[in-house]
């Protein structure tokens, strides 16, 4: 099919969540570039919104996974796997965690870390129960995770939603200490608000979380979902501020591309599981295993988090400099390789600006640029992104 057909074709017979798309088709990948079926190159600064870590067609991740697609895909949870085996230890190796339970998507693993901190307090026999989140916060689409979500434009559409969930401002400490109830069995925040605006947390919002918790006896759930692997330059977030969770969600970046999720826990918290409470059929099947296996290893080996230091405040500092020198610039926030530029004026107009100019970003919210690119990019790719950036904003004035 054509452009205009394939167009067409999805106006025809999908249904209409998205709205109208970027016209743009996408065909091929390869290293930090992806290619639309006309042969039209694109610079790629949203990695599927935090998703290819490694760019696209990375030789060692592609050897891997087509070794693995001929070997064998999927045989059900019924069996043991040598590379889920190996990834469960490399996982838990290099976290706080002893235990993990793999999920297809980002909404799964949260609700999987939900139902963990429920039947935790049922096995205690305690009636602990609600969870405490951010407002602004983005946990997910499914019924239970868009009730975590702190933006009522998810919700509304489907009142009534699940119950258990009360939204308090980010970052105020404060906010959470008087949400806190005998009910309360948890507080779930992002380390960064990713959909939110690119908002990270305070360090001592991050310390004092964990406190709180540790004083209430409730639990404490990262969703780092958008953060984790790698994107802050820590494989984990909660590496940056010393902080660790009781509970850990993991998605995206996981599988660089194939659908994988997990939450990870301490011992004291996974044992409350028991066989029968949680399952998947497709959850941390030997293809998706051999994806975050192959992900992780590369990440871990080739000095991965080195260059998103490196790269990631190179990017900052340059985007820095175009701050100082834009007055419609109002913020600068994030950590690594995820960066938002908050505008005065609407991000949507300037995507497409970039878009024109053969580069893909990302917005978060009406008024924040975002900047999700894979964890290889180079400065060179960072240059022609400001150059483009630049060239646009200078006609703004
Ligand atoms: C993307 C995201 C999710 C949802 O993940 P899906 O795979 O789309 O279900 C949840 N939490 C955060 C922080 C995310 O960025």
């Amino acid at each position: 099919m054509n452009k205009q057909e394939i167009i067409q074709a999805d106006q025809d017979y999908f249904m209409n969540v998205f709205g109208p798309r970027f016209p743009i088709v996408l065909e091929k990948g390869e290293g930090v570039y992806l290619y639309d079926n006309e042969g039209k190159k694109y610079l790629d600064f949203t990695a599927g919104i935090a998703v290819n870590a490694l760019g696209y067609n990375y030789p060692e991740f592609s050897e891997a996974l087509k070794k693995q697609v001929t070997n064998l895909i999927h045989a059900s949870n019924l069996y043991y796997y040598d590379v889920q085996a190996k990834l469960s230890r490399l996982l838990i190796e290099n976290s706080y965690a002893d235990k993990v339970f793999y999920s297809n998507s980002g909404a799964e693993a949260n609700e999987g870390a939900i139902k963990l901190a429920k039947k935790y307090f049922k096995e205690k026999g305690e009636e602990k129960y609600e969870i405490i989140t951010a407002l602004n916060s983005f946990h997910g689409r499914t019924l239970v995770t868009l009730a975590a979500t702190g933006q009522s434009k998810y919700q509304k559409p489907y009142a009534p939603i699940p119950t258990g969930f009360k939204h308090v401002p980010y970052n105020d400490l404060e906010a959470i200490r008087d949400a806190i109830t005998d009910n309360t069995a948890a507080v779930m925040v992002e380390p960064i608000q990713g959909e939110g605006g690119v908002n990270p947390a305070t360090q001592e919002y991050m310390q004092g979380l964990r406190e709180l918790c540790n004083q209430e006896g409730i639990l404490l759930i990262f969703d780092e979902i958008q953060t984790g692997i790698g994107r802050t330059g820590s494989l984990f977030a909660y590496e940056e501020y010393g902080v660790e969770p009781d509970i850990l969600t993991l998605a995206k970046a996981l599988g660089n591309g194939v659908p994988i999720g997990a939450f990870l826990a301490k011992d004291e918290v996974a044992q409350a599981f028991k066989p029968g409470d949680h399952g998947s059929t497709f959850g941390g099947n030997p293809l998706a295993c051999q994806a975050a296996y192959t992900t992780l290893n590369i990440i871990l080996n080739n000095k991965i988090l080195d260059n998103v230091k490196d790269v990631g405040s190179y990017f900052y500092n340059r985007l820095s400099d175009l701050k100082e020198k834009y007055d419609f610039i109002k913020d600068l926030r994030g950590m690594g390789l995820i960066l938002g530029l908050e505008l005065e004026i609407e991000a949507k107009d300037i995507v497409n600006k970039v878009i024109d100019n053969g580069i893909l970003v990302l917005t978060a919210g009406k008024n924040v640029l975002r900047f999700l690119p894979p964890l290889v990019i180079t400065i060179e790719d960072v240059d022609k992104v400001i150059g483009v950036l630049e060239e646009i904003f200078s006609e703004k004035i």
